[in-house]
């Protein structure tokens, strides 16, 4: 490592904005060099409680984190944010490497909790906030009757439901089905011995915030309690070793485009090769 790298980790660790920026950036670019500074910053990390919150698209995910962050802070706890935006990702490697470096350098900078926010529920902003340790899913009235969460396929995930907008007339109704389907034993796949809880809340008028900030806590008790929290830090570190090595073969895969994969894409259209044929072509080029 070079001496500029371990004076930046050094910034780092002291919590000054400008490292903290720098490295963030590095997260995002990861040259060889910058990996080799991720990794210290991932020996360095692991401390801070990681919160995923999602939901669909005007939800209220991004008002409910503002508040979620004031109350944290008022409990006297410092608070890292990582906004995960499938459109400035790049256009090679997946969304979770990135995201989830992030999630170290302010982690391994010291904050006590570190939210990690999608825009939307994509696949990958999916598997990003489920490396969190609690995971809040959020669902609001007046975005069609059904539970949105079902049909996004994120239902699953919950470790807590939070409804946002209950100062609206029809929140009742999506807290009602939310029980509901919970009571039909959906959305509870993740934790033994946790029951999911449906909490109501309105970031507008500051409602119910603090339930929502308690649910969080005691579910970190319980992941501590039960021993789950082992369990999913396995799941977590597996899911992260998948996704880095996804990006290693697709940078691979790119790397040939030139020269063997213009060759078999010819056999191919010419039928002398079959698809799956040349694929594995392609992988024992890996070898090489
Ligand atoms: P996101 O797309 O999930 O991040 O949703 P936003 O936080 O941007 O919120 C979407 C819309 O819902 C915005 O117009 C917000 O003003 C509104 N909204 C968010 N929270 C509340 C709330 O607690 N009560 C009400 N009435 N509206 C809210």
């Amino acid at each position: 490592m070079s001496s500029s790298d371990a004076d930046l980790i050094a910034q780092v660790l002291k919590r000054q904005p400008r490292a903290i920026a720098r490295m963030m950036s590095r997260a995002e670019s990861a040259t060889p060099e910058d990996r080799k500074a991720l990794a210290d910053i991932f020996r360095l990390a692991g401390k801070a409680h990681v919160i995923g919150i999602t939901g669909v698209p005007g939800s209220g995910k991004s008002t409910l984190v503002r508040s979620l962050t004031l109350k944290i802070r008022e409990s006297g706890r410092t608070v890292g944010i990582v906004a995960v935006d499938p459109s400035s990702g790049g256009a090679l490697g997946g969304l979770a490497r990135p995201a989830l470096d992030t999630v170290d350098v302010l982690d391994a900078a010291g904050f006590d909790v570190v939210l990690i926010e999608t825009v939307g529920v994509g696949q990958d902003e999916v598997d990003i906030v489920s490396a969190a340790h609690t995971v809040v899913v959020v669902s609001a009235p007046g975005l069609g009757d059904e539970i949105q969460a079902i049909k996004a396929g994120v239902l699953e995930i919950a470790d807590i439901h939070a409804v946002s907008k209950c100062d609206r007339d029809d929140a009742a109704r999506t807290v009602a089905d939310l029980q509901a389907m919970l009571g039909l034993g959906r959305g509870d796949r993740r934790s033994h011995g946790w029951t999911p809880p449906v909490v109501p809340t309105s970031a507008e008028t500051g409602g119910k915030i603090d339930v929502l900030l308690q649910a969080i806590d005691d579910h970190l008790a319980h992941l501590i309690d039960s021993g789950e929290m082992a369990l999913r830090q396995r799941c977590i570190a597996e899911m992260r070793i998948l996704k880095a090595a996804e990006d290693e073969v697709r940078a691979l895969l790119q790397a040939q485009r030139q020269g063997r994969l213009a060759h078999l894409i010819e056999q191919t259209v010419e039928r002398t090769l079959a698809p799956h044929s040349a694929a594995l072509q392609l992988l024992d080029g890996f070898r090489d």
